[in-house]
Parts: C-alpha cells; sequence; structure tokens
C-alpha cells in the first residue's frame, strides 16, 4: 500500500491489521527481488544494486593485476553475464529511478568500474570512451534495452495487464483467445536448432516443439523453418478466424518470408505455409524487438559521439572495435592510454602531482610530454618511428590515419613508456 499524503503516520487511527496480525509501517520493502521504497523513486532499489554489483567487482580486483590474472575477455564475461544482469534485473518496473542523475550517475559509475577492470585503464578515466574500447553499451542505455524487452515478452505473453481484471459485469475476463507464438531459432554449439511455441491453438492447450535441423544451417535458416512448422501445425489444428501473431527473432527471415523474391527454398515453404494460413485467419508476422532495440542503441550512441573527449574523437577508428576485442592485457592497456590520453605521460601525471612531476619531457626536455609528442614528436624515439611508421615526424591524426591499432600499440610497447611508474 502506498500513499502520497505528508502526515499519514498522525492519521492513522490503529495500527493496519489482516487477520489480526499487525503489519509494521515501513519505507521500503522487498518484493521480488526488487526494493519498492515508500516515493516509488527506486533510489534505494537502485542504490542497493549498485553496491552489491561493486561489490562483485572489487572482489575480481583483487584477482587482478597489471599483468597476471584475469585476462580483458574473461573480464569482459564476468562484467556482461554475471554483474549486469543484477543490474539491469526487473529494469521495467524501476526504469522511471533511471531518469534521476544521481541514480543514473551511480549506474554508470559501476560500469566505469568494470571497464577500468577489464582494460587497466587509469583511474582518471572517463567512461564513455571506455564503453567504446570495451565494445559495451552504456548503461542506461542497456537498461532501457532490457525494460522494453521484458515489456514485449509479457505483452506478447498477455500478461502485461494495465487494463482492468474485471469487466462491466463483475465478472473476471475471459482468456483471450487471440493465438500468440513465440518462435525460435537458435545455434549452440554449431548445431542448429528451432524452436515452436503456441501459448493457445484454440483449445487452451500450450503447445512446444523443438526440432534440430542439421549442421551446417545457418540461424536465418532455422527461423524460417520454425515459421513454416508454426504455420503447419496450426492449420492441422484447423484454426480459423483469429488473428494470429508471429514472433519471431530474426528482422532478416521476416524480410525475406515477406519479399517478392524469394531465393531459398526454406523460405519459400514458409512464404506457401504462411497464405495457407491467411485464408481463413488474420496473420501478423513481426519480429521479437532485440535487433532492433539495438539499432535504436547504437543510433543514441553516434548522437552522443559530440560529448567524447575531443583527444579520443581525434585518434578513435570505427575499426578498432574488432582489432581491440583481440588484443592481450598489456596491449589492451596501452591501446587504452593512448586512446584515452589518460596515460603515463609526464603532462598527464603532472595533473595527479603537480609538485613532484612536471609537464616537460624527460628525454628531450624540449616541449610538454603530451601525446602529440611522444607519438609523433619527441627526438628520443626518432629512429623508433622511423622503424614503425616509415616517418620522423608526424601529429597523432596523421598515425592514426595512416596505420592500423595493432601497429601503433607495437610503437608505444616497444618504448616500454607506459610501464615505467
Ligand atoms: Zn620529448
Amino acid at each position: 500500500m502506498f500513499t502520497w499524503r505528508r502526515n499519514w503516520r498522525d492519521q492513522l487511527s490503529k495500527p493496519l491489521q489482516v487477520d489480526d496480525t499487525e503489519i509494521e509501517i515501513r519505507n521500503t520493502t522487498k518484493f521480488l527481488g526488487v526494493t519498492l521504497d515508500s516515493k516509488l523513486s527506486w533510489n534505494e532499489h537502485i542504490d542497493q544494486k549498485c553496491k552489491k554489483a561493486k561489490g562483485i567487482l572489487l572482489q575480481c580486483r583483487r584477482a587482478i593485476g597489471p599483468s597476471w590474472g584475469f585476462n580483458p575477455q574473461t573480464m569482459k564475461w564476468i562484467y556482461t553475464a554475471l554483474v549486469r544482469p543484477t543490474l539491469t534485473y526487473a529494469a521495467m518496473t524501476w526504469i522511471n529511478g533511471l531518469y534521476k542523475q544521481h541514480n543514473l550517475a551511480k549506474l554508470k559509475s559501476v560500469q566505469r568500474l568494470a571497464n577500468i577492470l577489464i582494460t587497466g585503464a587509469l583511474p582518471s578515466t572517463p567512461g564513455d570512451p571506455l564503453n567504446s574500447i570495451t565494445n559495451t553499451i552504456p548503461i542506461d542505455l542497456c537498461i532501457e534495452e532490457e525494460a522494453a524487452l521484458g515489456f514485449l515478452r509479457l505483452k506478447s505473453n498477455n500478461q502485461w495487464r494495465i487494463e482492468p481484471m474485471i469487466n462491466e459485469k463483475g465478472n473476471l475476463t475471459t482468456h483471450t483467445k487471440l493465438c500468440k507464438k513465440l518462435l525460435n531459432g537458435s545455434k549452440m554449439d554449431d548445431k542448429v536448432g528451432s524452436g515452436v511455441y503456441i501459448p493457445d491453438n484454440g483449445s487452451g492447450t500450450p503447445v512446444e516443439l523443438a526440432f534440430h535441423i542439421g549442421e551446417h544451417s545457418t540461424v536465418f535458416q532455422a527461423e524460417a523453418y520454425a515459421v513454416e512448422q508454426a504455420a503447419k501445425l496450426l492449420i492441422d489444428g484447423g484454426t480459423k478466424n483469429k488473428t494470429i501473431i508471429i514472433n519471431c527473432d530474426s528482422q532478416a527471415a521476416i524480410k525475406a518470408v515477406d519479399s517478392t523474391i524469394i531465393k531459398s527454398k526454406t523460405t519459400q515453404r514458409a512464404r506457401n505455409e504462411l497464405h495457407k494460413l491467411e485464408k481463413d485467419n488474420n496473420v501478423l508476422l513481426r519480429t521479437v524487438w532485440k535487433n532492433a532495440l539495438r539499432q535504436r542503441s547504437h543510433r543514441k550512441m553516434r548522437e552522443r559521439w559530440k560529448d567524447m573527449p575531443p583527444h579520443f574523437r581525434t585518434v578513435w577508428r570505427e575499426s578498432y572495435t574488432k582489432s581491440l576485442s583481440n588484443l592481450g592485457k598489456n596491449k589492451l592497456r596501452a591501446a587504452t592510454q593512448y586512446l584515452t590520453g589518460h596515460c603515463e605521460l609526464n603532462y598527464h601525471l603532472n595533473k595527479y602531482k603537480p609538485k613532484s612531476i612536471s609537464k616537460i619531457c624527460p628525454h628531450c626536455s624540449m616541449e610538454e610530454e603530451t601525446m602529440n609528442h611522444f607519438i609523433g614528436q619527441c627526438p628520443m624515439w626518432f629512429n623508433r618511428r622511423g622503424r614503425f611508421f616509415n616517418c620522423h615526424y608526424a601529429s597523432v591524426s596523421e598515425i592514426a590515419d595512416r596505420f592500423p591499432l595493432r601497429k601503433i600499440v607495437g610503437y608505444i610497447c616497444s618504448t616500454n613508456r607506459f610501464n615505467q611508474h
């Protein structure tokens, strides 16, 4: 029970009771793992989840050193498979809490910590460039995706009931006679399988079927095959005069079935069955919105690009996402320092310890040791630059344009400049 009344405690003449048991009055309570607070602000819930997630990550930090411990790939897996789901759990109920700055900041700081553990970045490194480096969706977009998916899942199962459950006559509304299907094709251990799930095929009993369709099929074929099988099942069951919604994972499969030119036999068969089903029913084919949601996230990320730090925008190239995911611990650390500009060069170290470290380059004492100076200008690395880049003086952006990340990281690692502190 919630109330927005200000002085309800005084107005309460006697304690709340259910069957003679007194109900304790509290500001927060936990229900199915979600902490509800008296104002439905979700602050408490987000607080608790963040604390728990940080606890796990700090445990991991003890198991990671500069050169030993989990590799970046394992650490990323720990975050995305174990830690992040605890943050996004039941997102659709508390999504409103996300739009308060202080809550968002807490969630972001968890993701930043995880990214620092993955990349070995310096503690001052901002979160957004790190998201690009580790190829992680920003946490707020990830939670929105999760919330939308949860909503669609419930909606397609008819379990999302905002409308009143009782009709005018006072009876409970009968189970909606809509037929809904959840189709699924998935590739596991290189064997492709697909499945059909029909919550109600007209007789009120759910139907569940799984197929195994050989080792060399694609997920796309699995999806199309499942569409075909679902249509067959419904025709055989004598379904008539119903609205049928087929939910399908793959947008590609739907487009193919819908298009005028049919390229594969599987698609052709799926389409034939759908046409038969369509004669007596109203058929709707639609995607489970996972891909569409991911595309939305990517679009939003591109919109946020202008908020990235200037140095990062200068040196980042789209193709890096792929090469970064294969780098080992040391190289990823060097690459992160180079890309974010938060590195162990004197110009930046000076910000940590302004008194003991000067900004000037220790090798040539000619100018400040910035990333631009280190990569392209310092005479100390004159010969090395010749060897790696075939030129002796260049700017950071020129080098980023002309050479793959692997080569730049090779140059940085060979100088050993980032490992001296
Ligand atoms: Zn220098």
